[in-house]
């Protein structure tokens, strides 16, 4: 009944296009022979490299794919089948970076981290301590689990591998918070990031990259998975321009890409950081409000306790019973807002994550968009019939005025 108008997908991936981006790519297709697109690519990569705060002498690789290309291709750059990784992990996606190494034929060490608290600095550095042979060549984990929305403290985890006196390298999957929570490769002394277009960085989804250090650079020569199309060598220098993409360039995703850069170039990173902060804390505000209101039985809560674990770029929200699913649909339907699926959030009770709805302020987000969601979500649990506590979108509100002051 109120959906028409522009939708709002709410989704952790694909995000919103910026009108910018979307016209960028509003053109034919370009001479990729031509020094215009040479120059183009060449001046996208120092601000992608700025983007992750890399120590000096970090590498950039690109490639046409979506965030499971780049786990492969981080794989497939550093480790020989029967190299032992230890994954992490903190939900859904940690476990799909495991399997692809498994599928590689490489031996993971997992370390359950559940999906609901930021991975344990000391049981990581357990791990490694009993690892007395060093067999453990590297640690995969996923900064913000898109799922479960918990983050990770990538600088903890670095912290627990010193404290371990264990060289292995700390290999990060940034691809849900790069451009939405901050990611300091050089700070948190981290081997390699490994990112997708279609989260923070607001384009769509099929472009792919891996920062990676010196170390990892070391680490990774005579890697028998390497093969000429996944190896990182010419893509990050090439002598010739399709060496960029080992083939035809991605032609229209480097227009929006660069669209999508400047936005972020003129917003500043750090205004983009304490945008995103400053909405999720909204989000997780009015929740709470909502959820305190609501009949116990249902369990409603925000899936992460601690703030401090919680991502900027998505909240997990377990609504309880059915509720997160009949949500969902009535948002949509009605109010042309489309809230994430439990991804991975079902359990044996609720094999679907029916409980569950995910939303996302990643991206090209502002107020007035996470305002409304928030107003739609509540119409919609009144149109339920679902008793909620009052005065969650006033929560939000005061929130967002706190933070941005006058
Ligand atoms: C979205 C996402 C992926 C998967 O990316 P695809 O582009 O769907 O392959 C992996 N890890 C994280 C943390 C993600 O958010």
């Amino acid at each position: 009944m109120f959906a028409a108008g522009r939708p709002y997908r709410a989704l952790p991936g694909p995000s919103v296009l910026p009108e910018s981006v979307l016209a960028a790519m509003q053109r034919s297709a370009p001479n990729i022979y031509a020094e215009d697109l040479r120059l183009l690519t060449e001046g996208l990569w120092p601000d992608l490299l700025s983007l992750v705060s890399p120590a000096p002498g970090t590498k950039l690789a690109a490639y046409i794919g979506n965030g499971h290309a780049a786990w492969e291709a981080a794989l497939s750059n550093l480790f020989s089948p029967g190299d032992k990784v230890l994954a992490a992990t903190s939900g859904l996606f940690g476990l799909g970076w495991a399997n692809a190494a498994r599928a590689r034929g490489l031996e993971v060490q997992h370390l359950d981290g559940g999906q609901t608290a930021a991975l344990e600095p000391g049981a990581l550095e357990a791990a490694l301590r009993a690892d007395k042979g060093h067999k453990i060549k590297a640690v995969l984990v996923t900064h913000v689990d898109t799922a479960s929305s918990v983050r990770n403290d990538l600088q903890a985890l670095r912290a627990a591998l010193e404290a371990a006196g264990h060289p292995a390298l700390l290999l990060a999957d940034c691809i849900a918070s790069l451009g939405c929570d901050r990611v300091d490769m050089a700070g948190a002394g981290l081997d390699l990031v490994l990112a997708a277009s279609q989260k923070g960085l607001m384009c769509p989804p099929g472009l792919s990259f891996l920062w990676y250090s010196e170390k990892a650079a070391r680490a990774g020569v005579g890697a028998a998975l390497r093969s000429p199309y996944w190896d990182w060598g010419p893509r990050a220098e090439p002598a010739d321009y399709w060496h960029y993409w080992h083939g035809t360039a991605p032609t229209h995703h480097l227009y929006a890409l660069r669209a999508a850069l400047d936005l972020m170039k003129a917003e500043g990173m750090e205004g983009v950081l304490a945008r995103h902060a400053g909405l999720a804390r909204a989000v997780w505000a009015a929740a709470e409000v909502w959820f305190a209101g609501m009949d116990p039985g249902l369990g409603a809560r925000l899936n992460v306790a601690d703030p401090g674990a919680r991502s900027h770029a998505v909240t997990s929200l377990r609504f309880g019973g059915q509720v997160g699913a009949a949500l969902r649909d009535w948002c949509e339907r009605v109010g042309g807002l489309t809230l994430g699926i439990g991804l991975g959030m079902g359990d044996a009770a609720d094999p679907e994550g029916a409980a569950w709805a995910r939303l996302a302020h990643m991206g090209h987000v502002n107020a007035h968009m996470t305002l409304g969601a928030l107003g739609v979500i509540e119409a919609g649990l009144t149109a339920l019939g679902l008793p909620h506590g009052k005065g969650a979108v006033e929560a939000a509100a005061a929130v967002l005025a706190e933070a941005a002051g006058r």
